[in-house]
């Protein structure tokens, strides 16, 4: 079985018809949210068809301004039996949101994360200093995945240290020279596979985009098809805890 670790459902004009075109292709998503009612709907849109599918709930950096923080709101999602994660969040420094702010929400997530024991799905894009430092104060309580993963081992290694898991999209169907010494550095038995947004501007969601980053990656690490696909099922089942 494929898992797509990181996919944007709630974001598709019909989140059943995604969730079911990944099903029908073996592969079991992971919808993350990027706002409390982005996340309600998706949850509504499974709950009766989908039971088994585990959702990641949370405010997106990008969404927090026009989305706030909604506690009441917040806990009533996390009594859905499809929760099995907080996120997406995390720290953006593209956006015009001050980072005291942007810290302030993301720990708002981590708190939640640690009560309910629940993993986090970490947005980043260059704060990476300041994740970690906010991390750091959650170590050992908090565990989860840095998406989107495209930096340097150096940078990598820091999240490995917490604990962290990450995971990787379609950039690495053509990595670079640098990717690939990256991914063997860090090793199969830390990463996960996601497509995130990347067909959204299609509608439809493609199986064949996760399957070849399956591929590419089982390449780049020397690993048969079948051991990579076993080996990122044993790590999101591990993230999850299912
Ligand atoms: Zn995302």
């Amino acid at each position: 079985m494929f898992f797509d670790a990181h996919l944007h459902a709630g974001m598709f004009p019909d989140i059943g018809a995604t969730v079911g075109c990944a099903l029908n292709s073996s592969i079991i998503p992971v919808p993350v949210g990027i706002h409390l009612k982005e996340s309600q709907n998706t949850l509504k849109a499974l709950e009766n068809t989908f039971p088994f599918i585990p959702v990641f709930v949370g405010i997106h950096p990008w969404y927090m301004n026009d989305y706030p923080f909604d506690e009441k709101l917040f806990n009533s999602l996390l009594d859905s039996p499809l929760v099995k994660g907080i996120g997406e969040c995390g720290l953006d420094n593209k956006i015009d949101v001050p980072l005291e702010k942007q810290i302030e929400l993301l720990e708002l997530h981590l708190e939640v994360a640690m009560k309910h024991d629940l993993p986090v799905n970490l947005h980043i894009r260059g704060y990476h200093g300041e994740l970690i430092r906010v991390l750091k104060k959650y170590r050992g309580s908090v565990r989860g995945v840095v998406h989107n993963f495209t930096f340097s081992y150096e940078v990598a290694k820091n999240y490995l240290d917490l604990g962290m898991f990450l995971s990787v999209g379609s950039h690495i169907i053509k990595p670079s020279l640098k990717m690939i010494r990256v991914l063997n550095s860090v090793g199969v038995e830390h990463l996960l596979i996601e497509t995130d947004a990347d067909y959204l501007h299609t509608g439809e969601y493609d199986p064949e985009l996760l399957k070849n980053s399956y591929k590419s990656l089982g390449s780049i690490l020397n690993l048969s098809a079948d051991n990579i696909e076993r080996l990122i099922e044993v790590n999101i089942k591990n993230l999850l805890r299912i």
